[in-house]
């Protein structure tokens, strides 16, 4: 258990919960669910992943922390749930992330059980939870807008890439150093992470640049027939022809990207297992993410259209990729709304250029 990994630890959303079948917190897990006495009282997948977790598996401290953070902290954020929210940040010690990111400003992390396990996970060399925990600093989810921590996100991605010469860390400064978000700007030094990254996919097989060639091609075929046609003359023809469009590049692009268990996870909890989002929160833009806004506004809008959401500059450039751009472009080119400001209303932080040259990978 102490090793178990991705594929031991592959639980199903539906599974979560299996001694009821309810997806959603029930009434004996009201209680700690890190303390060995009380996750005993867990059942199912839950308590094999968090019984993975007491033995020590690094992996399982990354899964079940994702878990928690997106799935069940969030969706019992009641103020019942958040007085048992303060008890669960009470049986971890502080010090543990402390440790990890002395300079942190982030303090209501320590409220919440997810978090706790994620700054677990990277104090014990976890290349996903400094990911994962750099995305939250950047977005200050789990708090408030206040929260909000750039330059610790940014000093998680310089550690990712020290210590595990990791592409996602090396993706995430790249376009953090090219916006001079949490960084002092250096387009250049920007510009060589992401050709690292890519160049490091590409070795490993990871199919983005290829995803990427297809999307375009089905993107094509269907713009093709659309143009035939000749009658895309209104706004509300001119968004169903950009949203069919992009519909056939993410169709085409998803057989060859594939999704990790914990992306699958979270996409299955708010897909597939019917469990409701926040009032007013939304998934990540980026068809393979799986984070979710832990409160209204969180993510940046893209900057164009405002019609989508990103937990993370390398979400939104992935996702323009690979679709995007064909939904978003086709409006701006017939309607000449490239100067309209639409980033995120809950951000002061210089608009997210879309699909500005450089910060495709
Ligand atoms: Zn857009
Ligand atoms: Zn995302």
């Amino acid at each position: 258990m102490s090793n178990a990994g991705d594929k031991v630890l592959a639980i199903k959303a539906k599974d979560w919960r299996a001694s009821n079948g309810k997806s959603n917190v029930t009434s004996n897990s009201e209680i700690c669910s890190l303390c060995d006495l009380d996750s005993l009282r867990l059942a199912g997948a839950s308590a094999f992943a968090n019984a993975a977790v007491r033995a020590g598996s690094v992996f399982a401290k990354f899964f079940v922390g994702s878990v928690n953070f997106y799935c069940v902290d969030v969706t019992n954020e009641t103020p019942e749930n958040n007085a048992i929210n303060r008890t669960r940040g009470k049986c971890f010690p502080i010090t543990t992330f402390r440790r990890l990111i002395a300079h942190t400003r982030l303090t209501f992390l320590f409220t919440i059980s997810g978090a706790e396990l994620l700054a677990d996970a990277a104090r014990d060399g976890s290349e996903d939870a400094h990911h994962v925990l750099a995305v939250m600093h950047f977005n200050g989810s789990g708090g408030l807008r206040k929260d909000k921590d750039p330059e610790a996100g940014a000093a998680l991605c310089v550690r990712g890439n020290i210590l595990f010469n990791s592409v996602a860390a090396k993706r995430e400064l790249g376009h953090c150093l090219q916006d001079g978000f949490g960084v002092e700007r250096d387009a250049v030094l920007g510009k060589k992470l992401l050709q690292e990254a890519a160049a490091i996919d590409q070795a490993n097989g990871v199919g983005m640049d290829v995803a990427v060639v297809a999307a375009s091609a089905a993107a094509a075929e269907v713009e093709e027939v659309l143009r035939k046609r000749n009658d895309i003359n209104t706004l509300t023809k001119a968004i169903d022809a950009a949203a069919q469009v992009a519909a056939a590049a993410k169709t085409a692009a998803s057989k060859h990207l594939t999704k990790t268990s914990t992306q699958k996870f979270l996409l299955d909890w708010y897909g597939e297992c019917g469990n409701l989002l926040l009032p007013g929160t939304t998934l990540c833009s980026h068809p393979l993410c799986g984070r979710v806004e832990t409160r209204r506004h969180e993510f940046r809008r893209c900057s164009c259209c405002g019609r989508v959401r990103y937990c993370s500059r390398s979400c939104q450039s992935a996702d323009w990729r690979l679709q995007h751009k064909f939904a978003c472009l086709p409006l701006l080119e017939l309607y000449g709304w490239a100067e309209s400001d639409t980033d995120s209303m809950d951000d002061e932080t210089p608009g997210m250029p879309v699909g500005t040259p450089g910060v495709d990978a």
